[in-house]
């Protein structure tokens, strides 16, 4: 009884309808990748901008979903957030990523970083710095190789509570970084005040270098900042050569990008990681 002629409501419900069940079934299929095993961490490497020698990891999750495939984190994080899934699979993540490190302290001739991010609702869990220290020591693994990445938008909508939880995270000697930064607006009274190690340069800023002059002033302007307030500074999305030259011409030592590699899966990542004389 489809009578489409003449009649926009009918089709708007429907539409609606199946955007609704389309939701639930993903919501459903979410739940069970956790439980069945179907989330996966790829590895992007961090370099230093002149030798190209790694220095680090950034652990990037993506989820096998049996029925569609390799499905990126910008397309389930949203949900992951809204249903509160977020919670149990960032602590997934997280112990993941510690073994890993663990494992590499056994394996690789030199310790590498690892960045883990952290989602926005980790900080409205009163729970989650108890987490992050139950799975430290759990795992084993030794703080001061685990950097957490928070974006900057996630730091100044919620400055009062995640201020002090930042505190608590430093004291069990992880390192912390602003992801995203320049996107957000923060400004420097309040950078100086959080017990940040790291700037991540946003993608954005970097895409256009050196072409685009008012990135390139904005990203002169940061590495600078990060220099005076003793700041590590990370460029990410570097994508060709010109972009890795105007950054370390500007100060700029660190950079992830597909330039240098790709987010990898663990084989390929140690594979690059024997080319490079690491493994
Ligand atoms: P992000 O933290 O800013 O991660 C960097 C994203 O940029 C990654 O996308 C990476 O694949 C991509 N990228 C790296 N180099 C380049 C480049 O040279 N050019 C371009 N065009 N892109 C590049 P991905 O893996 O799809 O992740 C997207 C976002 O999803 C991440 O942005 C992060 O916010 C979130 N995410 C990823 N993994 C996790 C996780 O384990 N937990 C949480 N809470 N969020 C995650
Ligand atoms: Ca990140
Ligand atoms: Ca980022
Ligand atoms: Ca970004």
């Amino acid at each position: 009884a489809k009578k489409a002629k003449g009649c926009g409501y009918q089709f708007f419900s429907e539409e609606l309808n199946h955007q609704a069940v389309d939701r639930l079934h993903k919501e459903m299929k979410l739940r069970n990748a956790l439980t069945d095993n179907e989330l996966e961490l790829y590895y992007q490497p961090k370099v230093h901008l002149d030798t190209g020698k790694v220095m680090g990891v950034e652990a990037l999750v993506r989820w096998h979903d049996p029925e569609n495939g390799m499905i990126p984190p910008g397309e389930f994080i949203p949900l992951a957030e809204e249903t509160g899934l977020i919670l149990p699979m960032s602590e997934w993540i997280l112990e993941q990523a510690c073994y890993q490190v663990v494992s590499w302290q056994q394996s690789l001739s030199m310790p590498l970083k690892m960045a883990v991010n952290l989602s926005v609702r980790q900080f409205q869990d009163p729970l989650f710095v108890q987490n992050v220290a139950d799975i430290l020591r759990k795992t084993g693994v030794n703080p001061a190789l685990i950097e957490l990445e928070i974006t900057e938008s996630m730091l100044m909508e919620n400055m009062d509570t995640v201020l002090p939880m930042l505190d608590e995270l430093k004291q069990l000697g992880v390192s912390l970084a602003i992801d995203d930064f320049g996107t957000g607006y923060s400004s420097l009274a309040y950078l100086k005040k959080m017990p940040i190690d790291v700037l991540k340069v946003d993608r954005a800023f970097v895409q256009d270098l050196p072409h685009d002059q008012n990135d390139c002033a904005i990203t002169r302007a940061v590495i600078l900042m990060a220099q005076q307030l003793g700041l590590n500074v990370v460029a990410e999305g570097i994508e060709d050569l010109t972009q890795a030259e105007f950054l370390t011409d500007n100060g700029c030592q660190l950079g992830q990008g597909f330039y240098f590699s790709r987010p990898l899966r663990l084989d390929d990542l140690e594979s690059l990681l024997a080319d490079s004389g690491l493994l």
